[in-house]
C-alpha cells in the first residue's frame, strides 16, 4: 500500500442523471447535504451508448454552476471520435477539468462498437485532443472485470490506461478489502503508483444489490449474503447491518492508507451520511 499512502485522502460522490424535473430537484437537495462533507468532486454517470448524454451534461453543469467541482463520466463504446471531441469541448467550455473515462457496455440489441474498442483508447484520445486540460480517472477492478480473460490480463489492461495518461482510478465496489490490498500490491509490482480510490457501495436493498453485483462481477461474501437474505423485508435491519459492515470496511481501507473513498450514492444521501458519521472524518 506504499504507493497509496503518499496521497492525501480525498472523498467524492457519484450520482446518475435524474430522468425527471422532480428527480433533479431531489438531487439538488442530496447534493447540498453531501456538499457539507467538502468532497473533492461529484461525478455523474453516462448511460451506455450515450443514452444520457444530455442528462449527464445538464447535471454536471448544474453542479458546477452551484460552485462545486463536477466530473462527468464518459463511455466510448458505440461512439465516434467526432462525437467524443464535441463532448470534450462542451465540458471544456463549461470549465470542467476532471473526467471519468470508460469503455462502457454495448446496450443490448446494438452492434456497432464505434471508433473506440477499449477505455485505454479513449484516454489516449482525450490526452491527444486536450493535452493536460482534464484530470482523467479510469475504472479499476480489484475482483477483476467480468469479461477479463485472466487476472493477469486485466491488470495489464488496467496498466494500458495508466500508460495512456490516466491520472488516477476509482474501483468497482467490493466487499472484500483483501481484494483491494492485493490489487494495489500487484499494481505496485507493475510500476503503477497513481491513486486507486476504493469505490464504496452502501447496502440498502438486498435483492437489487445481489442482481447488480452478479452483473458487474462484485462478490458479496457468503456471510453477508446469508445475513441480508435472512432479514427479508426488515429494511431497518438491512440498513443497520449494511451501515455497520460498510463503515468497518471503510475504516480498514483508510487505516491501511487508501487515498480516500468514492461513494456510489444512488442519488440518496442518508446511507452515505450514516457511514460518514461512523468514520469520524
Ligand atoms: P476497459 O478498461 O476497456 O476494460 C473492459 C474489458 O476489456 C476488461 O475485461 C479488460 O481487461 C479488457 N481490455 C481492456 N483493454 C483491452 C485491450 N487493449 N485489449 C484487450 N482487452 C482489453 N458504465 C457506464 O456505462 N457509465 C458509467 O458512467 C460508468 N461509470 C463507472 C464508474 C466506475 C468507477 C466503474 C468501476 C465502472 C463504471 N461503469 C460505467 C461500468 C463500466 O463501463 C463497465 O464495467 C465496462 O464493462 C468496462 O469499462 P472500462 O472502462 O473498465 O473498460
Amino acid at each position: 500500500m506504499e504507493s497509496q499512502q503518499q496521497y492525501p485522502q480525498q472523498f467524492s460522490f457519484e450520482f446518475f442523471p435524474p430522468k425527471t424535473s422532480e428527480g433533479a430537484e431531489k438531487l439538488t437537495k442530496v447534493r447540498d447535504k453531501l456538499a457539507v462533507l467538502n468532497p473533492k468532486y461529484f461525478s455523474v454517470t453516462f448511460g451506455a451508448g450515450g443514452s444520457t448524454q444530455q442528462g449527464t451534461f445538464d447535471t454536471v453543469t448544474s453542479i458546477q454552476e452551484a460552485g462545486f467541482n463536477a466530473a462527468p463520466h464518459l463511455s466510448c463504446v458505440g461512439s465516434t471520435k467526432e462525437n467524443v471531441r464535441a463532448i470534450l469541448n462542451s465540458y471544456k467550455d463549461k470549465g470542467i477539468n476532471r473526467i471519468v473515462a470508460l469503455r462502457g457496455d454495448m446496450p443490448s440489441g446494438t452492434h456497432d462498437i464505434g471508433e473506440f474498442r477499449f477505455a485505454n483508447e479513449l484516454v489516449e484520445f482525450i490526452r491527444t485532443e486536450t493535452n493536460d486540460h482534464f484530470h482523467i480517472e479510469v475504472a479499476a477492478y480489484p475482483e477483476f472485470h467480468p469479461q477479463a480473460t485472466s487476472a493477469e490480463d486485466d491488470l495489464i489492461n488496467f496498466k494500458r490506461k495508466i500508460d495512456a495518461g490516466a491520472d488516477s482510478a476509482i474501483t468497482q465496489y467490493f466487499f472484500n478489502p483483501d481484494a483491494y490490498f492485493r490489487f494495489v500490491n500487484d499494481c505496485e509490482d507493475l510500476g503503477i503508483s497513481v491513486p486507486i480510490v476504493p469505490g464504496i457501495m452502501p447496502i440498502t436493498n438486498y435483492t437489487q444489490l445481489a442482481r447488480f453485483s452478479d452483473m458487474c462481477g462484485a462478490e458479496i461474501p457468503r456471510w453477508i449474503r446469508k445475513r441480508l437474505a435472512g432479514y427479508g423485508d426488515d429494511k431497518d435491519s438491512i440498513k443497520a447491518f449494511g451501515e455497520d459492515v460498510i463503515s468497518e470496511m471503510c475504516l480498514q481501507l483508510l487505516d491501511a492508507g487508501a487515498p480516500g473513498l468514492h461513494f456510489y450514492t444512488m442519488n440518496i444521501s442518508t446511507p452515505t451520511l450514516a457511514i460518514w458519521e461512523n468514520l469520524g472524518i
